[in-house]
């Protein structure tokens, strides 16, 4: 009885926090070493950058920061 309690105590905490980190995530971008653009975690183009050229921008100003403009298909906000 009380383990069951613990338990579902425990899974409620896990799912606040995995809630969290998906939130936290929600404003990052995304750019290509070989690129200048920056981009939704979602668009077509993000999906194709190879793992070890991309770069991740926790804020449309970050993104800018190092020189990179929006992507014209996702459409990213100069600033959050
Ligand atoms: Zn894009």
């Amino acid at each position: 009885m009380f383990k069951k309690l613990l338990a579902s105590l425990l899974l409620g905490v896990c799912l606040m926090l995995f809630s969290g980190v998906s939130v936290a995530h929600a404003d990052t971008y995304v750019g290509s070493k070989n690129s200048t653009k920056y981009h939704y975690t979602w668009c077509k183009w993000a999906k194709k950058i190879n793992p070890n050229n991309k770069v991740v921008f926790n804020s449309a100003q970050e993104a800018q920061a190092a020189g990179y403009i929006p992507c014209k298909v996702c459409k990213p906000p100069m600033k959050d």
